[in-house]
């Protein structure tokens, strides 16, 4: 069994939509980045390639990389699921905690969970996504951005 970390962070900006987990959270601003800059999933495959030894998201999925401009996250996910499988592992279980002052999140982690576990191949009873504020604290209590972080089990299949 092998454990990987990921952490993400991306500012947020008026006139973008908020795609966390794979899901568009109604909210006046969005966060700003080359894909679609949604850091819950980023995070989640951070986590994935340290798991496995296989580098990071940014090396692999380049910001200057014309493919990847406002590319769903959840694409680049399922490549590195491939990328996981190739290897000959598999998930065994995620936690991972999304850092925003606002919007509020929770109702919406259901949703963010129907969306990644058939890509992740995890049975919703293997995955945990929680959601925090920092109490005003930092960049994200301050609202100029939102942070994820998530670790990964991994096994060999
Ligand atoms: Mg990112």
């Amino acid at each position: 069994m092998r454990v990987g970390l990921g952490f993400d962070a991306h500012r947020l900006v008026e006139g973008r939509p908020l795609i966390l987990g794979g899901v568009e959270i109604p909210y006046h601003m969005g966060l700003l980045g080359h894909s679609d800059a949604d850091v819950l999933t980023h995070a989640i495959g951070d986590a994935l390639l340290g798991a496995v030894g296989a580098g990071d998201l940014g090396s692999l999925f380049p910001d200057t990389d014309p493919a990847y401009e406002n590319i769903s996250s959840l694409i680049l996910l399922e490549k590195i699921m491939e990328m996981v499988r190739l290897r000959g592992f598999q998930p065994v279980n995620l936690d991972a905690v999304v850092v925003a002052q606002a919007p509020r999140l929770a109702p919406h982690i259901p949703r963010m969970m129907d969306r990644l576990a058939p890509i992740l191949n995890l049975p919703l009873g293997a995955m945990n996504l929680k959601a925090t504020t920092t109490e005003h604290l930092g960049f994200a209590g301050r609202g100029e951005g939102i942070g994820a972080y998530a670790v990964v089990l991994v096994d060999n299949v």
